[in-house]
């Protein structure tokens, strides 16, 4: 079987699409990360204690300590078969914390949030859509093996011609590398980018430098007195070599989730091999992904794993809302939490004592089951204060490029008092088309306010139906 991939390499972690990946969907996923740009880990210091006002996080210190330990138990793989139960109020950062767990862990880690409600479908089965999201939040990272030139640079010259779009002056139209390797001088004619590489290089006659056969991207290496490094294959380290030569050099291509193998291997029409770099996305609509083509997947993926050619990467899944779960997904989640490969599963919930869902009399603790209870580590989120909610709405201001006039961050740091802190942070980007529309760069104090009455807090619009209610009796 050819496994092919479909995927793509971000930077991390990366918010992975539910399978199948409908361009919507994925807007969905990357829309439900982009609020949380700010976070970019949990700001703790070496010895595990907040750091206040680190890594973009504001408070909630205890949360990011636990959050935390939690890390430290995954990375020495004493948290198999667990979860971590986020609980808090609406808006005091279960997501954020989740997404910075997923940063802890490592570069590119695959971070798959996804809301409990969204088991229920027409048209697919609860246990599938669980399936696939822990399928999302496995990756792989493949390497791949290219062939280098490297050498020691004894030419440089870049060829200028007219520039055939302006009519005058000269551009660049390639650039001929001299290098010489332990098998004599090689003469490499270099398409005119790699020039503007050369420069920020700094590259000069002397160095030796690595070019990519086949993409033919440049990197200085050292200068020839020292030694070049040359991957070797057969040990898996750098080992020096003195001249430079045409070899093989091991290198990240991609990072994939097992998902998106699942759903590319899935499409009738097949995709790419594993080996080759991810071009466009899972572009048709639903396809079945089976036990059997799953089991396959995994078969060839650990086949890559033992030859060296990949690397499994375990990620975080995010369940918010987990209370929205039935008991037939709990008996689910709790096979799932056995499997061997496993990623890091985080819930999150609002809720006090409530049903269990798919039940009719089952009461327990934020409505999930005692068996699944008794796998998670609980974490409580506090309520935010004033203080609090202007510094996360000033770190979003800044990352929004928002400019906010005065008194703006102090109104809306009330307004998030009263109501909350994601009533407040959803004020700020209609504030800022409305100061666009008047010709403003800054938010001003009418902006907030026109805002505030046109898009009401829960509080006030369930104030105004009870007085209404109120009004017909
Ligand atoms: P819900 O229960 O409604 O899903 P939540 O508890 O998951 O809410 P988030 O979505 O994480 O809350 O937080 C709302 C917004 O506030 C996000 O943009 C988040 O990044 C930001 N935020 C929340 N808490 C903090 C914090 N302590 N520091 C910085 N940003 C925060």
């Amino acid at each position: 079987m050819k496994v092919s991939s479909a995927g793509s390499s971000s930077s991390a972690p990366v918010a992975h699409n539910a399978v199948p990946p409908p361009p919507t969907a994925a807007a969905t996923r990357s829309s439900r990360i982009a609020p949380h740009s700010h976070i970019k880990g949990l700001g703790l210091n070496p010895e595990g204690f907040a750091i206040p006002d680190s890594a973009g996080f504001v408070g909630q210190s205890s949360a990011r300590e636990a959050c935390g330990v939690v890390v430290d138990l995954v990375k020495s793989r004493k948290f198999s078969g667990r979860a971590l139960l986020l609980v808090g109020p609406p808006g005091t950062g279960k997501t954020a914390l989740a997404l910075a767990i997923a940063q802890e862990l490592g570069a590119k880690v695959p971070f798959c949030p996804m809301v409990g409600s969204e088991v229920y479908s027409t048209e697919v089965k609860k246990t599938e859509v669980l399936a696939e999201a822990f399928r999302r939040a496995i990756g792989l990272r493949i390497k791949e093996t290219k062939e280098v030139y490297e050498g020691e640079v004894t030419e440089l010259t870049p060829t200028e011609s007219e520039n055939p779009l302006s009519g005058y002056g000269k551009t660049v139209s390639h650039v001929v590398v001299g290098l010489k390797t332990v098998r004599g001088t090689k003469q490499l004619r270099l398409d005119p980018s790699i020039y503007e590489a050369i420069l920020k290089e700094k590259i000069q006659v002397g160095d030796v430098i690595y070019v990519e056969a086949n993409t033919g991207a440049v990197k200085r290496v050292g200068r020839s007195d020292a030694y070049a490094s040359s991957y070797d294959l057969e040990s898996e380290t750098y080992v020096p070599l003195p001249k430079g030569d045409v070899h093989k050099r091991k290198e990240l291509v991609q990072d994939v989730t097992l998902g998106d193998l699942d759903a590319a291997n899935a499409r009738p029409q097949g995709g790419q091999d594993i080996m080759s770099v991810m071009g466009s996305l899972v572009k048709s609509g639903r396809t079945e992904i089976t036990e059997k083509l799953r089991r396959e997947v995994n078969r060839v993926v650990k086949g890559y794993v033992d030859q060296g050619v990949a690397e499994v990467v375990p990620g975080v899944v995010f369940i918010d809302e987990v209370h929205m779960l039935d008991i037939e997904c709990f008996t689910y989640l709790n096979s799932l939490l056995e499997s061997q490969m496993a990623p890091t599963v985080i819930f999150a919930t609002n809720r006090g004592k409530a049903l269990v869902r798919g039940t009719t009399d089952i009461y327990s603790p934020h409505g999930i089951p005692l068996d699944m209870l008794d796998r998670c580590l609980i974490v409580r989120t506090e309520p935010y204060n004033k203080e609090a909610i202007s510094k996360v709405l000033q770190l979003r201001a800044n990352i929004e490029g928002l400019k906010l006039g005065d008194g703006v961050l102090d109104r809306l740091a009330t307004r998030g008092a009263d109501s909350s802190l994601r009533y407040a942070l959803q004020l700020l980007t209609p504030a800022s088309i409305l100061a666009s529309i008047a010709g403003r760069k800054e938010i001003q104090l009418e902006d907030i306010d026109e805002m505030g009455e046109l898009f009401l807090d829960s509080k006030t619009s369930s104030s105004i139906i009870r007085q209404h209610q109120g009004g017909e009796a």
